[in-house]
């Protein structure tokens, strides 16, 4: 039987690893409403795997003119690609891996209101989906495997579980490469639908304050982590005694994806803010920023040390970065010319980890 998988019983049999270990993807948004009212220019232009950025400037005398900046990535996903084929794009190759020891990671990278939520929200339930028709597939439905979902942020350098009321939350390593973080609540999941509703849940619980939601959410970084784990319920005990790669839910960690909804890349430049608040998170915000930009660089260099004290975003991703790991990147863009230099600077930091 198929289950309806083709492509995914290709991948487990025949490509195994031959997923890319990087991959960096663009995503543009279309113009929204306010910008095409404002008869604001489209200043990207994509072809293939390559974007241009129509950037208008000013010569000293005042003349108008267009500089040119072309990058090329992985892929270029142009405004009218759909949430469906960015999964198809970015996600889903790495599904069938997961099963063979692979932590797997993908962001949304850009700046606040270029469409990262957007492109995060729906792809973790449709990760779900599959991993969890891999998980009834004949190759392993017999080999005790459960499917695992939990949703915390970082907010100012500190962790709060968004499935259990913000609690507070602390990290912690064994020295082994292994990131615990302590009282972080996993739920199980049997059916596919109940992560739609993690995913509200969690959303609503992202940082609030009186500034409003969108605001503060583009000030943490949001992660949603699925995980597969082996379950071995005679030795369960012994097990969580033992193994490092256990924690009190039991079963042993198999393999893992964790999408991350980063902070916006613009609020890493609120360190001259007048509020002391706001330069204080901008900082963090910009050191975690750079701290994942050289891990994915250390990664892509295949370099053995792995600068994961940096933030606490990288310390808490550390074991996603060592051995059998995937990364995806998706760069999410506004097309409008009043965007143009948080743009540029997005397809810089992207063009930096590719
Ligand atoms: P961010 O999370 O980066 O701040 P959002 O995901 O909240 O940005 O997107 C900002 C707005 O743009 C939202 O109203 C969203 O629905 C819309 N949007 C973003 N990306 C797309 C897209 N690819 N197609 C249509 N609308 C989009
Ligand atoms: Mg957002």
């Amino acid at each position: 039987a198929s289950f309806g998988l083709p492509t995914l019983e290709k991948e487990t049999n025949s490509r195994e690893n031959n997923v890319a270990k990087i991959k960096v993807v663009v995503r543009k948004r279309p113009l929204n409403k306010k910008e095409v009212s404002r008869k604001e220019d489209d200043v990207v232009s994509v072809s293939a795997n390559s974007l241009t950025v129509h950037e208008p400037k000013l010569k000293v005398d005042l003349t108008a003119y267009v500089e040119k900046h072309e990058f090329c990535f992985d892929a270029v996903l142009d405004q009218q690609v759909t949430n469906d084929e960015v999964y198809r794009e970015t996600v889903q190759p790495i599904i069938p891996i997961i099963f063979q020891r692979t932590k797997a990671t993908c962001f949304a990278y850009g700046q606040t209101g270029s469409g990262k939520t957007y492109t995060m929200q729906p792809l973790p339930l449709r990760a779900a989906e599959d991993l969890v028709r891999l998980l009834h597939h004949p190759t392993y439905r017999n080999q005790k495997f459960k499917l695992w979902l939990s949703y915390f942020e970082i907010y100012g350098g500190k962790l709060f579980d968004l499935l259990s009321e913000r609690k507070k939350l602390c990290m912690r390593e064994d020295g082994r490469q292994q990131v615990c973080i302590v009282g972080l609540q996993e739920f199980e999941v049997l059916d596919v639908q109940i992560v739609k509703e993690y995913i509200e849940k969690g959303n609503a619980a992202r940082s609030t304050g009186s500034t409003g939601a969108n605001e503060e959410s583009s000030r943490s970084h949001a992660i949603l982590q699925l995980v597969i784990k082996k379950h071995n319920e005679v030795k369960e005990t012994r097990r969580n005694n033992n193994n490092n790669d256990s924690n009190e839910k039991g079963g042993k960690v198999v393999g893992k994806i964790s999408f991350i909804d980063l902070a916006g890349s613009e609020r890493g430049a609120d360190t001259t803010d007048n509020d002391r608040q706001t330069r204080m998170e901008g900082a963090e915000i910009n050191k975690s920023l750079l701290a994942l930009k050289e891990c994915i660089r250390a990664l892509d260099n295949d370099q053995l040390h792995i600068p994961f004290r940096g933030s606490k975003l990288t310390e808490v991703l550390r074991d996603s970065f060592v051995g059998n790991s995937r990364t995806v990147m998706i760069s999410c863009i506004s097309p409008n010319a009043g965007s143009c230099e948080h743009t540029l600077n997005t397809l810089r930091y992207a063009d930096r980890v590719k």
